[in-house]
């Protein structure tokens, strides 16, 4: 016979293997824990970035003996008691494995003691050996530490990476939890020096300051909104802040930290043109929603879960996450937000998310006006109607900036940018009805195109004629363009159909096509614009204002470059030194 049941023992170190990767696994196990018992006060004690210590104590509910007894057994759980509950988790933890998969590689001592008890207790477990539960002089609530981790899995130990990187695992982990629960006061140690001192705070934003730090954090606008049984609630960066990475994009899960595709997807479709390629956002993003509704059962970290209702869930987000920065964006940007130095906007270009969602912008039209609770607090006056149209123009200067002024300072705006923002809207608003305007061409023009080039374009003939270009076959290697969309100004448009059949080359699923007739509309519209150096009449520069005031997004162009700026009567009275 050549199977048999493995030992417990042996169990419990492959079950290690999943959940218990590396100190910052443990530390997160840990705090869990804390949490599920209700503790307001945690304090993580680190030495040597975890690998000779980890020491969590916290304040809550603790265990009596008897529980002490079986903490550290397999599938030993206070938290799961009939099969159903495996389907409405309302804890952190239900799998009743943390503290047996960390005994099993650790040498770990446990100390705990309930509220009502005279005295603690302690349980030690060495490499998965248990010993005899003992009295012991403890404060209330439960102390766990763990000393050597991976002792006696030397292959463990080899993979772990450097006592630095390790250390920033561990206070990623300990940030996450801590901006979720701003009511808990965290505090981790590391080698004796403080490394953060997250006193309790009753408002989210106040844990976000302490957690992100004052810089990222006063970026961030806060918003919420209930979409039927998902509730909301984000703190977002407008553009343009944006980091060149996902860094400060952080989603939760009823209370749970988690890596998300469907959640990071829906995030960044929700910023759609708003961000240039490869940037991402500040998120703070948290969902409720019935408990029942949401799988947490299917990673043994519980880093990922399973929505019941993806779609839902995608959409509340990313329609959330638009409405949001819709009402932003219609506040002009003060002076101190532009990042003059950092960000050049030279690596401008299209396609910026990749994301392979579609069909969304169409149903967010036709998304009823909600009356549910959807606040932006701190702002007092969200949308500023008439904006552009009410500022007094002084004249073009430089060929391509408008100098204006506003009800509160003044106002530069570029007239490029501002162009296409008007175009892109109006060509997406065309493009959603199908009814993109068209103008036929009295000399037809010729386009000669590579044999690839060819080949794309037959495909894509009928994409090319939603957005407006006519195009016949004109001899070989040649085709004629009958018609071109009406918004782009009369001249030579074969260098805008070439381009489309180069971008329109990555096309393959329909799945990817509404991101790219978005990235295309923003190539129809930078085509069509007002190029800087000319000379523009005034009735001509009322009439863009006029228009930026009946687009989404006014304040920034469909490449995410702004279209205007502003100075403050403060912002000019710094300047001017009159104050400091
Ligand atoms: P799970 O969290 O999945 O239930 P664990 O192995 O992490 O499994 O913990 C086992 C049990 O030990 C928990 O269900 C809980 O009852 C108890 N426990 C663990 N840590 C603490 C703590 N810090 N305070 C109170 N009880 C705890
Ligand atoms: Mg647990």
């Amino acid at each position: 016979m050549k199977i048999q049941i493995l030992s417990d023992e042996m169990a419990s170190r492959i079950a290690a293997g999943e959940v218990v990767e590396r100190p910052a696994s443990v530390v997160k196990e840990l705090i869990e824990n804390s949490l599920d018992a209700r503790s307001s006060e945690i304090s993580i004690w680190i030495e040597k970035s975890g690998s000779a210590l980890i020491r969590v104590t916290d304040n809550g509910e603790g265990m009596e003996p008897e529980d002490l007894e079986i903490a550290a057994e397999r599938h030993a759980t206070s938290k799961l008691k009939e099969t159903e509950d495996l389907f409405r988790i309302a804890t952190l933890g239900f799998r009743g494995e943390a503290l047996p998969s960390i005994g099993s590689v650790s040498k770990m001592e446990v100390l705990s003691r309930p509220p009502a008890a005279s005295s603690g207790y302690r349980l030690r477990v060495d490499g998965g050996k248990k010993q005899q539960v003992s009295p012991v002089a403890t404060a209330i609530g439960t102390t766990i530490e763990i000393k050597d981790i991976f002792f006696n899995t030397p292959a463990r130990r080899k993979f772990l990476k450097s006592p630095g990187t390790e250390l920033s695992h561990i206070c990623d982990v300990v940030n996450r939890m801590a901006l979720a629960y701003p009511a808990v006061h965290f505090l981790l140690q590391h080698d004796g020096r403080n490394i953060a001192d997250y006193v309790a705070v009753n408002d989210a934003k106040d844990r976000l300051h302490q957690v992100l730090g004052r810089e990222v954090a006063k970026r961030l606008v806060p918003f919420r909104r209930g979409l039927g049984e998902i509730m909301v609630e984000a703190y977002l960066s407008t553009a343009p802040t944006s980091f060149p990475n996902a860094r400060y994009l952080y989603t939760f899960v009823n209370g749970r930290y988690v890596r998300d595709k469907i959640l990071t997807h829906a995030v960044l479709f929700g910023y759609e043109t708003l961000l240039m390629k490869g940037q991402y956002p500040a998120v703070v993003l948290f969902i409720e929603l019935p408990f029942s509704d949401v799988d947490v059962n299917v990673h043994p970290a519980k880093y990922e879960v399973r929505f019941r209702r993806q779609s839902d869930v995608h959409d509340a987000v990313s329609l959330s996450v638009r409405e949001a920065l819709r009402i932003e964006a219609r506040i002009p940007l003060p002076l101190a937000e532009i990042p003059w130095v950092s960000s050049p906007f030279s690596g401008v270009r299209e396609a910026p998310l990749p994301y392979a969602g579609a069909g969304l912008a169409h149903r967010y039209e036709a998304f009823p006006a909600r009356t549910d609770v959807f606040a932006v607090p701190g702002r007092a006056e969200p949308v500023q109607a008439g904006f552009f149209s009410s500022l007094q123009i002084f004249g073009q200067i430089l060929g391509c900036y408008l100098v204006c002024a506003s009800s509160t300072g003044l106002a530069l705006i570029d007239q490029h940018a501002a162009h296409e923002r008007v175009a892109f809207e109006k060509l997406r608003r065309q493009l959603d009805i199908g009814k993109v305007e068209r103008q036929s061409l009295l000399i037809r023009q010729t386009v000669e195109l590579s044999a690839g080039e060819m080949m794309l374009l037959e495909q894509k003939l009928n994409v090319m004629e939603h957005f407006g270009f006519s195009l016949e076959p004109f001899g070989p290697g040649c085709y004629a363009i009958t018609a071109a969309p009406a918004l782009l100004p009369e001249g030579d448009y074969s260098q805008t159909v070439r381009q489309m059949i180069a971008e329109l080359a990555d096309v393959d699923t329909s799945a990817k096509l509404r991101q790219h007739l978005e990235d295309r509309l923003a190539t129809i519209a930078c085509h069509s614009v007002i190029r800087a150096h000319r000379k523009l009449e005034p009735r001509e520069m009322r009439a863009l204002l006029e228009a930026l005031d009946q687009s989404d997004f006014a304040t920034q162009c469909p490449h995410g470059r702004p279209v205007l700026i502003e100075w403050s009567q403060a912002d000019l009275d710094r300047l001017f030194k009159r104050l400091i």
